[in-house]
């Protein structure tokens, strides 16, 4: 859908349908519906329910959804809210809500928010004073999680990362500084196909030698979960082009890590994605090396010293 027609259809949100169920005088304002990632019948019944409830679902394309909506049997308005046209729906729909009407928030699969529209709109009906709840349900990045075989938690969601090389190395080493000051998570990220090779390559680079899985479409006909270190999993995927949607997880830094790397290592690390203030504390604090010879050595890598 074009952005004037999404915005069209935003700036008109029905007044006329009456609550049909029962659901609906016990409905919140705003209920955030998880949908399935892949497979229809993923779909609750509390969710169906619901959907069937509101006076108007929100929903990032009303085409895909109406895939969804009509194998359930779900009659509901559908209207199109999506990353351009959400802030300035907010004030209609948040008058909307105020006025009495129920909406549901879906997106095109899964947990709506995560890497999906909908934070503005839940910060507007918060910051209103309106109720909020939600139906859980399939989400990738957990899903991925648990069938990786890397340890559950804590773990550290970062949805996409940059797609050019440069700014997705920046990302990935400010997450490796992270581990350097401690942070001992499992890393969950979405990817695109085309850019998972690339990816885990860059991922090597800066990780080390890890274990990883990349998850293929999960919950679908053709669900993959490929386990392995970085190495393996760069080397698979720079041969075999991947196809589909894809999680990849990456286990946790090894404890005796940090203190095998050299202090350059470290260092340059973490001044890949950090200011060198930040980079020298972050190694100082742990390799427990006196602050002063870390900034020092820091400022003469970035060519400061
Ligand atoms: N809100 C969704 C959720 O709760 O998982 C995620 C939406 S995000 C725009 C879409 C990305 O999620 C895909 O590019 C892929 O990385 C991941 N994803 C969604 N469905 C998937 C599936 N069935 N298998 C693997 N990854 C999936």
């Amino acid at each position: 859908m074009d952005e004037d027609k999404a915005r069209d259809a935003i700036q008109d949100p029905p007044t006329d349908a009456p609550p049909r169920t029962q659901i609906r005088e016990s409905l919140p304002a705003l209920v955030l519906v998880s949908t399935p990632i892949g497979n229809l019948q993923d779909l609750s019944d509390r969710a169906r329910d619901v959907l069937s409830g509101v006076n108007v679902i929100l929903c990032e394309d009303t085409r895909t959804s109406a895939v969804l909506l009509r194998a359930h049997g779900i009659t509901q308005k559908c209207i199109a809210l999506h990353e351009h046209n959400e802030e300035a729906a907010l004030p209609r729909l948040v008058g909307a809500m105020r006025e009495g009407q129920r909406f549901a928030l879906i997106s095109d699969a899964g947990t709506p928010l995560v890497s999906d529209p909908g934070y503005r709109l839940v910060r507007a009906a918060i910051e209103a004073g309106l109720s909020v709840s939600g139906v859980p349900g399939p989400n990738a990045a957990v899903l991925a999680l648990t069938l990786s075989g890397l340890p559950p938690q804590p773990f550290l969601f970062s949805g996409f990362v940059p797609p050019k090389s440069g700014a997705r190395r920046a990302a990935l080493a400010k997450l490796r500084g992270a581990e350097l000051s401690g942070l001992n998570a499992t890393h969950v990220f979405y990817e695109a196909p085309h850019r998972l090779g690339e990816f885990l390559h860059d991922a090597e680079a800066v990780f080390g030698p890890r274990p990883a899985a990349v998850c293929r479409e999960l919950t679908k006909h053709f669900e993959e979960v490929r386990r392995g270190t970085l190495a393996e999993l760069a080397a698979h995927y720079a041969a075999v082009a991947a196809r589909g949607e894809i999680v990849v997880v990456i286990g946790p830094a090894d404890d005796s890590e940090a203190g095998a790397e050299s202090l350059d290592e470290s260092l340059r690390i973490a001044l890949a994605g950090m200011s060198v203030k930040d980079a020298a504390a972050a190694v100082a604090a742990a390799t427990g090396l006196p602050k002063k010879q870390v900034y020092k050595r820091a400022l003469e890598l970035a060519g400061q010293g």
